[in-house]
């Protein structure tokens, strides 16, 4: 076994803190990364806070882990030693369903193997996720990162990145179309810069007024302050496509209606409390009302690619695993430009 030194909550309400657990040998597909950055996620949050009514302790949270290989097993193919590596939010899935069949294991019918906060394929060892030293991952759920991408810059791509990236893709959003952002955080700020990237004409809705300068840098066109409710009126029915990434409760009907005919709100932000929906806010204009969830390693590796080209990455905040509780208060508090990044450097030097 290998020992792993990490960060853990021990609770759902204490910080995480010092956490020392063993990974497995590499099997013959297995590669070994030693982990260099994770982004922190708001999902780190709502888990380690056990605001999803579904953590189990100690959680070792992360799933935004880009490291570099430190060792192959017998059978790998498609990593050699050196080889920049990540893993996003799952690290197995069963493989055999329709869903894994089609390269969206996200959608797993079996069991998926959560990075953190899960089981892995025995359904009884814990994962730990990537608040870590190193972690041991089969290699067909392990992504390339491409040369040129940053490293601190590439991690949240494994999460905020495809999350956002996913649905842009699925319905095909595309030149000239109207997207609007609403939420410009973590999710927010990377589906701003690919919307953009794809030629859409976005706008950002944002509770936070200060963030019109950076949400315009990031390319989007307009920006949209939403604690006053009447900017919306002339909105109404404009948008082909709204990607909600809030994580907090609000009025979901107050986009719904900007939608144009067939437009459709993809909800990718989870607040804790059920979402209402009013029966108008969909019949009109035969909107569509969907969610998204992450995506599969196909498309994880075809993000990775895209946004290698364009040079696209997140804006981040590197931040020493120390100060982890005081990145998850400012996240909560929407004080965040646009992505917290761990240094895993910091957990080795233990500093
Ligand atoms: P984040 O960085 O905290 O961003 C969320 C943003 O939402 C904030 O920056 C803020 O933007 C806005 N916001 C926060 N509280 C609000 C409130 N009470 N009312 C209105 N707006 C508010 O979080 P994130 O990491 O992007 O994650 C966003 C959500 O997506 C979380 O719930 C997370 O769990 C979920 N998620 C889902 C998936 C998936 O597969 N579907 C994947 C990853 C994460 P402004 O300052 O601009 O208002
Ligand atoms: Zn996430
Ligand atoms: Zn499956």
């Amino acid at each position: 076994m290998l020992k792993t030194n990490g960060y853990a909550a021990m609770s759902a309400t204490t910080p995480p803190e010092p956490f020392a657990f063993e990974r497995r040998e590499p099997g013959e597909h297995d590669v070994l990364i030693e982990i260099l950055f994770c982004g922190v996620c708001h999902s780190d949050i709502h888990q380690a806070r056990g605001e999803w009514n579904n953590s189990t302790f100690p959680m070792v949270p992360g799933h935004e882990i880009v490291g570099r290989v430190a060792r192959v097993g017998a059978a790998v193919t498609k990593f050699r030693e050196g080889d920049m590596a990540g893993v996003g939010c799952f690290v197995d899935s069963c493989r055999v369903c329709d869903n894994c069949r089609e390269g969206l294991e996200q959608y797993c019918e079996g069991h998926t193997a959560a990075t953190y906060n899960g089981t892995e394929m025995d359904e009884k060892t814990p994962t730990y996720g990537g608040y870590s030293t190193q972690i041991v991952v089969d290699e067909n759920y392990t992504l390339r990162i491409p040369a040129g991408l940053d490293p601190a810059g590439a991690a949240p791509l494994l999460c905020a990145g495809i999350t956002t990236y996913s649905p842009l893709r699925h319905f095909n959003v595309r030149e000239g179309q109207r997207v609007g952002v609403v939420g410009l955080g973590g999710l927010g700020h990377m589906g701003v810069k690919l919307a953009a990237s794809m030629g859409a004409d976005v706008t950002v809705f944002s509770t936070s007024p200060s963030k019109e300068g950076d949400a315009r840098q990031l390319g989007a066109h307009h920006f949209v302050v939403t604690r006053e409710p009447e900017s919306l009126a002339p909105l109404a029915n404009k948008f082909d496509l709204i990607l909600d990434t809030v994580s907090a409760p609000h009025d979901v009907n107050l986009y719904l209606n900007l939608l144009r005919r067939d437009g459709v709100m993809v909800l990718v932000g989870v607040p804790e409390k059920p979402v209402e929906v009013q029966a108008f806010s969909v019949i009109s204009n035969r909107r569509r009302f969907a969610g998204s969830s992450i995506g599969g390693i196909r498309e994880t590796q075809e993000m990775l690619d895209y946004c290698a080209e364009r040079r696209i990455t997140s804006d981040v905040e590197v931040i020493p695993i120390q100060r982890i509780e005081e990145a998850y208060e400012r996240t909560v508090k929407a004080d965040v430009r646009y992505r917290f990044v761990i240094d895993i450097d910091s957990l080795r030097r233990g500093q």
